[in-house]
């Protein structure tokens, strides 16, 4: 042991989904959206002024900020934004779970809440979900330190209706309740309009799955301007320029292309239905899903066999050796050509 050992803040940190990078691949593994952002980003990215990269950054993100407040119909102190929403996440933990009281989330969840708890020394409790992996709200009705959970979550693609949503908020008038929406736009009903009826809520949103610019990294937070005041005030004592010029320029196009941003989503929908259909007539069974995934397991086949073979296949798609889950995986949507080919490589190469 070294004589500085015991300074050392030791973290067990996050495991993202493995990126591997091969030409024949089919990359179902992290929800990532197959279709390429609007043509606008792209165009606007290969004219993209990069004289202005010598200057800092704008430290408020005025044109983002107010590009999305005027998407929602939100003030601006109504929204704050981020290096994804790992990053409003994280600065989230940070300013509003501050508490000796635990902090209460789902078992079965995003597997960075209990990483950022554990990292900032946060108290926890996980909620265990329902055997059909829905949230039960009465486990959130009791003294806490602050509730997170992702609605539809994740990795289940299960949502909580809106009435839950309203109650485990009107029940915990002294915590801060986020919502993590990182699915919401493919078919699930946002909690933004709690944000003007209560003050303890907070809705969290991002570009990464519905905007296809998960390497542009673009999260936002939407709630009243005090819990945006204190969100800003950790972010400004943390790092003053979180977003860069870039992000700031295509992240306002993407947003002015709503009718790019409604087709794709769309199409998601549809190949879901589809691919849906396909893989329960193979023998899967699933909850329904309103997010890009399905999480689904096979009548006989374990699911670490399928992920094995899939992975032979260059097809990769989730699987979470995770108590619970751990016959489970999560197949991310893709273009209907790749779920084409997941589905045939499941019934011609021996799999099931
Ligand atoms: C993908 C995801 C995020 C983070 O997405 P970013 O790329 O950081 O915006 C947050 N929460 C959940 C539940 C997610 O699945």
């Amino acid at each position: 042991m070294k004589p500085w050992e015991d300074k050392i803040r030791k973290v067990i940190p996050y495991t993202p989904g493995e990126q591997p990078n091969e030409s024949d691949m089919v990359k179902l593994n992290t929800n990532e959206n197959p279709y390429p952002p609007a043509p606008s980003v792209r165009e606007l990215a290969k004219a993209m002024n990069t004289e202005d990269l010598r200057l800092y950054p704008d430290p408020t993100c005025h044109s983002l900020v107010s590009g999305l407040a005027a998407y929602y119909g939100l003030k601006e102190e109504q929204v704050f934004v981020g290096v994804g929403s790992d990053d409003v996440l994280a600065m989230c933990f940070l300013t509003f779970f501050n508490s000796q009281k635990p902090l209460l989330f789902p078992d079965i969840t995003y597997s960075f809440y209990d990483v950022w708890a554990d990292m900032l020394r946060i108290p926890y409790e996980c909620q265990p979900l329902d055997e059909n992996f829905h949230i039960k709200k009465e486990d959130y009705f009791r003294e806490n330190g602050g509730i997170i959970f992702p609605n539809p979550n994740a990795p289940t693609g299960a949502e909580l209706d809106q009435d839950a949503i309203e109650e485990i908020v009107a029940k915990n008038p002294s915590s801060i309740v986020i919502v993590d929406e990182a699915y919401v736009d493919f078919g699930g009903v946002s909690a933004l309009p709690l944000i003007e009826k209560y003050d303890n809520v907070l809705v969290v949103q991002t570009f990464s799955k519905s905007r296809s610019m998960a390497g542009m990294r673009i999260g936002y937070a939407m709630g009243n301007a005090e819990l945006i005041k204190y969100l800003n005030d950790v972010k400004y004592s943390f790092n003053s320029y979180t977003m860069n010029y870039p992000t700031l320029v295509l992240g306002v196009a993407s947003l002015q292309d709503e009718a790019y941003f409604q087709e794709t989503k769309n199409k998601i929908m549809e190949t879901r239905a589809w691919a849906a259909k396909e893989l329960r007539e193979l023998g899967f069974t699933f909850e329904d899903s309103k997010s890009n995934f399905l999480f689904v397991s096979h009548k006989s086949v374990p699911a670490e066999k399928i992920f094995m073979e899939l992975r032979k296949h260059h097809i990769y798609v989730r699987y979470f050796k995770k108590p619970r889950i751990d016959n489970y995986l999560r197949i991310s949507i893709g273009t209907p050509k790749e779920m084409q080919k997941l589905i045939t490589t499941l019934k011609e190469g021996d799999i099931l």
